[in-house]
């Protein structure tokens, strides 16, 4: 398939007309660009998760699904022709409303899905009318009937053999004969019930979409011109790095870098797809690359914070000198199906954290049945409110010096659970959420701004 390009817009990406149009621009200048991985409308994400977590008062719901229309509305206004894009939007519109209702009675991961795929649905429809009436032939996709996943509601495993051999059958062939706009952060199971791939999953979408198809690119166009050494949000010194490593990469999106989705590298890495992120409002001002082989691979390429954390801490003077302590403790996490991020030991305790697990975006929790399990074990000590901070860089592990000028900086800081040594591209932390900003921007001045 070797000259494809896929192009992933996200939110802000496609957040009305001026944007879409904007995309569509990057489109048209890219002739290999055959398919189009498109997010959901600014902001749409966000009040679909609020309905399909159950919005009982009936005014905020009719509130809410009026925000749901104006935003879809600006956008068919601006059309030359919106008769078929309109009706297909408010036939969703339509199901979205009985969705929120139900949700509103009983509120499930399964019907949550459903409800929030609805985003995704809706803006490729004004995308692909938006590219027609710019004289591009484009065809709308409904990724469902490819993106093949678990059943695993709000954070869906893809079946990547499936998927590959649907992308052969029904999408390489329409690629050939049109632009295809089609959706990210959406899937289906076997069964055919909408799953997704957790929030911010359409970059996932679009590299599991450009390792099936075989892309030769993988184009991802945000809000910020490339990775930044960390989100220029919260350090406005942040400066854009031109290349980067894919393990490099890897490390920022898993350590919370939210420019990407943890697992879009990975079917990227794969297939050794190279990776351009740049800005859809500013695409002259170039972006990063992120590729195999680079040319520089500084001790410290960036920060990068995660919050919602949830640490749990385990205590017992039988894990002094004994054994299989560790191995009981797994397996009760293992069978109420925690699944554990960091961890960090001592004579006689342990601390880790969970894994993020659901759409929610907010902290895990320890299952109830897994505390009662562990209390019998040991005392079980469970704390919220913290950000994981992470260094990212090469070769740390073998470094000398560094850790006194990291710590030193943070001085000040009531550091927990440093882990440090395991991989040589991190060194994290995690602090109280109350100053994770102030101790991003004090390690970026004394690191980056030098
Ligand atoms: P999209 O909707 O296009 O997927 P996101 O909001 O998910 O965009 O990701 C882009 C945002 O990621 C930026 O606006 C920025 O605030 C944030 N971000 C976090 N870390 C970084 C980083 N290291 N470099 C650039 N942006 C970052
Ligand atoms: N629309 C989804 C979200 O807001 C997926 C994405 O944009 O990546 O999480
Ligand atoms: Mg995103």
């Amino acid at each position: 398939m070797g000259s494809f390009n896929v192009a992933k817009f996200g939110g802000t990406s496609v957040a009305n007309f001026e944007a879409m149009s904007r995309c569509a621009a990057i489109i048209e200048s890219n002739p290999n660009t055959k398919l189009v991985v498109s997010s959901a409308c600014s902001g749409v994400t966000n009040l679909l998760v609020e309905l399909a977590n159950g919005v009982q008062d009936q005014t905020h719901r009719s509130e809410i699904l009026t925000k749901l229309a104006e935003i879809h509305n600006a956008v068919l206004d601006q059309l030359e022709d919106s008769t078929q894009a309109a009706a297909e939007v408010y036939t969703i519109l339509d199901t979205v409303t009985s969705l929120a209702e139900a949700a509103s009675i009983q509120a499930s991961r399964k019907l949550t899905d459903h409800l929030v795929a609805c985003g995704e649905l809706m803006s490729t429809h004004l995308l692909t009318q938006l590219m027609r009436e710019r004289g591009i032939a484009a065809t709308r996709f409904d990724i469902r009937d490819v993106l093949r996943t678990d059943s695993n509601f709000g954070k869906a495993e893809p079946e990547l053999g499936s998927i590959r051999q649907l992308a052969e059958e029904k999408l390489i062939p329409l690629c050939q004969e049109s632009v295809v706009i089609t959706q990210g952060f959406i899937g289906s199971d076997a069964e055919g019930n909408t799953t997704t791939l957790g929030r911010g999953g359409s970059d996932y979408s679009a590299a599991l979409i450009a390792e099936a198809v075989e892309a030769s690119g993988l184009e991802i166009w945000t809000d910020v011109p490339g990775i930044y050494t960390t989100d220029p949000r919260i350090a406005p010194k942040a400066s854009p790095i031109p290349e980067i490593s894919f393990s490099e990469a890897s490390e920022m999106a898993n350590f919370g870098a939210k420019i990407l989705h943890p697992s879009t590298l990975v079917p990227a890495l794969r297939h050794d797809i190279p990776v351009f992120v740049g800005s859809s409002k500013e695409p002259e001002k170039g972006g990063t690359w992120i590729r195999h082989q680079v040319e520089s691979s500084p001790l410290f390429r960036a920060l990068a914070l995660r919050c919602n954390q949830t640490m749990v801490t385990l205590r017992s003077a039988k894990m002094f000198h004994a054994y299989g302590f560790l191995a009981r403790v797994f397996e009760i996490l293992a069978k109420h199906k925690v699944s554990v991020d960091l961890i960090t030991t001592s004579e006689i305790s342990v601390s880790l954290t969970l894994d993020q697990t659901d759409t929610s975006g907010g902290a895990p929790q320890l299952p109830e049945a897994a505390r009662i399990e562990l209390e019998e074990l040991c005392s079980v000590d469970v704390e919220h409110n913290l950000c994981l901070v992470a260094l990212i860089g090469n070769n740390m592990s073998e470094s000398k010096g560094y850790a006194k000028q990291v710590f030193g900086t943070l001085e000040d800081f009531n550091l927990r659970m440093i882990c440090y040594g395991a991989s040589p591209h991190n060194l994290c932390f995690l602090v109280h959420e109350s100053v994770s900003k102030q101790a991003i921007q004090k390690l970026h001045t004394e690191l980056f701004e030098g």
